[in-house]
């Protein structure tokens, strides 16, 4: 399972004007992976997702995904700015699932889901519904179908938004503090939703996290973040339990 590299971080940096957000960040993540980024807050974690989605263009420093670079293409021998088309092409490997849910408040449910595999896939409509149905069977709310979003629970929202980034059959899904913004009684719905998806195995997965337990429980590898640097990384039972640095101690102490 884990020969092949879907995702290569090679000398990142990323600033914002004086500000070095990320300091030369080397990250690879192979196919089905799935790697947990922890660390403090402000230490550059959702820069290197952002990145990965295209959000924000690295200062210096180049990302593959699928073997692909994310920002150049090669033409004719000669490697130059991306096209839109290949900026696309390489999207289409990822997913990713934010904090505040971001579903559309106009769309019901199915409809949400529905809604990128036609107008970016161009599925017709009984295919994406078919889809869209089968996702939802997926995160357990099937029963939801014809809801708005301003009718479901921060928990169910979030398990929409899930579903509809699975719904495009990513290779890899960034979890960006995806049970942050819940009241703690919804936690478990979407952890469970999101554990269920990682023991099915295929899909890599980049998931920031505060929940450590979590982490401790679906990641293959952690890798933990501080000021810009990756400052630690490996499994997560070595990592625990077996801190190196004073930062991480310090950083793990806060959650025991
Ligand atoms: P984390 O996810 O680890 O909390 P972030 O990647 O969100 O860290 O932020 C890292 C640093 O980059 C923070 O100091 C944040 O204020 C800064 N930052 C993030 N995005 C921007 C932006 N668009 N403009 C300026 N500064 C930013």
């Amino acid at each position: 399972m884990k020969e092949n590299i879907l995702v290569k971080y090679n000398d990142i940096h990323k600033s914002y004007g004086d500000l070095e957000v990320l300091k030369g960040i080397n990250l690879g993540i192979h196919e089905g992976e799935k790697v947990a980024l922890i660390g403090p807050s402000g230490s550059g974690k959702t820069t290197l997702a952002r990145l990965l989605m295209t959000l924000e263009e690295p200062t210096e420093g180049t990302i593959e995904v699928d073997g692909k670079l994310l920002w150049h293409e090669e033409v004719n021998g000669k490697l130059q700015r991306a096209s839109e088309k290949h900026l696309h092409e390489v999207r289409g490997n990822i997913g990713m699932v934010f904090q505040h849910f971001h579903l559309f408040p106009h769309m019901t449910v199915l409809e949400n889901i529905m809604e990128a595999p036609m107008s970016v896939l161009g599925l017709k409509k009984s295919e994406a519904k078919k889809d869209a149905e089968e996702m939802l069977e997926k995160v357990g709310l099937i029963d939801k179908v014809d809801t708005y979003p301003a009718q479901l629970s921060g928990g169910q929202k979030q398990r929409v938004a899930i579903a509809r980034a699975l719904v495009m059959r990513p290779k890899i899904m960034i979890f960006d503090e995806p049970t942050s913004a819940l009241d703690p009684e919804l936690v478990g719905e979407v952890l469970d939703v999101i554990k269920e998806i990682a023991l099915e195995g295929k899909m890599g997965m980049l998931l920031i996290t505060h929940e450590m337990d979590f982490a401790m429980d679906i990641a293959d590898r952690v890798v933990f973040f501080d000021e810009g640097i990756i400052l630690e990384q490996g499994p997560p039972k070595e990592l625990f339990n077996n801190p190196e640095t004073d930062r991480l101690q310090s950083f793990l102490s806060r959650f025991t």
